[in-house]
């Protein structure tokens, strides 16, 4: 994919957040970008060496000018997507989670047994995803390997950063029996073939793939399987993803099997190590809290999914000061949305009922809200859609800092059907910010590069 012609230095205005809580607005700066795709310098525009360095990328060629009216935002890390699910997202989000299983989902994902439908369906779920500025994601593929070791090669061939797993699911009590692992024995030796087949595809890959074992979570899932997949994390070191603590039903399900909830049953089963990915966890308690900050556990806050299947929202607020890492997921399709812009909106959003309440017919204080030092900013919201999931998976990314990944997104404020220029009033970088996070559409999203390489083009079309 790369190119002769392959810019090294980007000229423009970025906005990015190397800290939680606060942002930076990089004003005509020159950013250098090295062969393999990471920051070398930053430069910013009152250093005296701009104007050299400037001189010399543009006499060699190798400048990318953002232009008049676009800025530059870190490419998205979203955290926790179902490839397979892809065909139907928006679908049935009104029916309770066990029917959306049995009658929509479980029937979907049977079909990726067959690899053409999926490399079909994945080339366009990557290319929508890139579209919408995600350059990593975090993928739970379907429970078949070789459907899923081809969404780790479209993503490479594509330029997509990828962490992607096959989904272990083996219970033939929980599992229809058209749609499950053959055992617990074959369901570790699929991942083990996985790690090894998508670890060499990530040696290959420009921007990265690595494997990830993926139980789908502990209710689908045998106890023989689960102390399988624990050993496979020991010995290879390989990430882990899974559902923890997402609903009413699973919480109570785990509690009765093992007298011990989620968290704790998949901390001994070896499955919580660090920069391993738990979805959801709205019912974390500070305790279990606590556990996950010592063992480096990650949380994929999935703000959208929540609202549908989990009669809570994650306060994410809580885990930040337990010092637990978190980053953002579309979770297509219990989320509706593959755009990590629509998940930064519903972040916020649900921080706001979550601090205060929601049933206005009780007294304020009875309303069950969590008060004051709940509710998420714009600008936190957006930095757990970027840095935030560059820290919870313990990579350098989605800062313009030196040493990270170059990956960019390039937003055009002046789209004939989406203007955010706000006709000039109110337009300090805050409120150019705002209203690129909250209101720009696909089509704001021009240019998309990954680890330094273009990877998708709509001025060219
Ligand atoms: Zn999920």
């Amino acid at each position: 994919m790369e190119k002769a012609t392959q810019p090294r230095a980007f000229y423009g205005s970025f906005f990015h957040t190397p800290e939680y809580g606060s942002f930076e607005y990089l004003e005509r700066a020159l950013i250098e970008v090295g062969e393999d795709g990471a920051i070398e310098r930053v430069i910013a525009h009152d250093d005296p060496n701009q104007a050299a360095a400037l001189a010399k990328v543009r006499e060699a060629g190798t400048l990318y000018e953002l232009g008049e009216g676009r800025f530059g935002l870190p490419g998205f890390v979203d955290i926790h997507i179902h490839s397979p699910q892809w065909p139907q997202a928006a679908l049935a989000l009104d029916e309770p989670l066990y029917r959306w299983l049995d009658e929509r989902t479980f029937p979907l994902e049977s079909k990726f047994a067959d690899v053409d439908f999926a490399k079909k369906v994945y080339s366009d779920l990557v290319d929508q995803l890139l579209a919408r500025g995600s350059t990593t994601a975090v993928y739970l593929g379907s429970a078949h390997l070789e459907a899923t070791v081809a969404l780790a090669e479209i993503c490479a061939e594509r330029g997509q950063r990828t962490l992607v797993g096959k989904t272990v699911m083996d219970d033939p009590k929980a599992n229809p029996d058209y749609y499950r692992d053959a055992s617990p024995e074959q369901a570790v030796r699929d991942t083990e073939t996985l790690i090894r087949e998508v670890e060499a595809i990530g040696r290959k890959s420009r921007a990265g793939a690595w494997p990830v074992i993926t139980p789908r979570f502990i209710p689908s899932c045998t106890d023989e399987v689960l102390r399988g997949l624990g050993n496979l994390a020991e010995s290879t070191g390989a990430y882990v993803q899974t559902h923890c603590n997402e609903g009413q039903w699973e919480h109570d399900v785990v509690l009765e099997r093992f007298g011990k909830t989620d968290p704790y049953a998949l901390r001994d089963f070896g499955l919580l190590r660090e920069h391993s990915i738990m979805a959801h966890c709205p019912y974390l308690t500070e305790e279990e809290g606590e556990m996950f900050a010592e063992l480096g556990v990650a949380v994929a806050h999935c703000p959208t999914a929540n609202s549908y299947f989990s009669s809570a929202v994650a306060p994410v607020q809580r885990f930040r000061s337990q010092g637990i890492h978190v980053g953002l997921g579309t979770d297509i399709s219990g989320g509706y949305s593959p755009s990590m812009y629509e998940n930064i909106r519903q972040a916020v959003l649900v921080s706001r009922l979550l601090e205060t309440g929601v049933n206005a017919q009780l007294p304020p204080e009875e309303r069950g809200g969590l008060g004051e030092g709940t509710r998420l900013s714009l600008v936190e919201s957006f930095w757990l859609a970027t840095a935030g999931g560059a820290e919870a998976l313990g990579l350098p990314l989605a800062t313009f800092e030196p040493g990270r990944a170059f990956d960019l997104q390039v937003i055009d404020v002046k789209r004939p059907d989406s203007d955010l220029t706000g006709f000039g009033v109110f337009d300090e970088p805050i409120d150019r910010l705002a209203r690129i996070l909250y209101l720009s559409t696909p089509d704001n999203v021009r240019q998309v590069f990954s680890q330094g390489v273009l990877v998708c083009d709509k001025d060219a079309r």
